[in-house]
């Protein structure tokens, strides 16, 4: 275990990750490594998806979803799309699509909503 109870791979993962692409290839990987359920819109896929539909969907214990969108750690911003239908999810859920610009983001956001984890 290196930086904040990752393993090794995790925490290069963490420096390595420069584009969108590779931090979603990171996240699914962690979800993968750590057993979730979870659904991921491949990058750059918009056919049959809503424009604006987060990256991944995280399916937690009790019925939970928590939508993430994966952002460029470079600067990446939200299209109208995707604050469109922020904004429509928190209306209609009174939760928000979680915003992530790293592997480190991430990983807390899912070890704070899956405490067992
Ligand atoms: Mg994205």
């Amino acid at each position: 275990m290196g930086r904040a109870g990752m393993t090794a791979a995790e925490g290069q993962a963490v420096v390595e990750a420069k584009t969108e692409k590779e931090l979603q290839n990171h996240c699914i990987n962690w979800l993968r490594l750590h057993c979730h359920c979870y659904l991921q819109i491949p990058f750059g896929k918009k056919t049959g998806i809503r424009a604006g539909y987060p990256d991944i969907t995280v399916f937690l214990p009790g019925g939970k979803v928590l939508l993430v969108e994966a952002k460029s750690p470079a600067g990446g911003e939200l299209s109208e799309e995707q604050e469109s239908f922020h904004a429509e999810y928190w209306a209609a859920t009174g939760e928000t699509v979680r915003v992530v610009r790293s592997l480190d983001e991430f990983r807390k956001l899912l070890t704070k909503e899956s405490p067992n984890d």
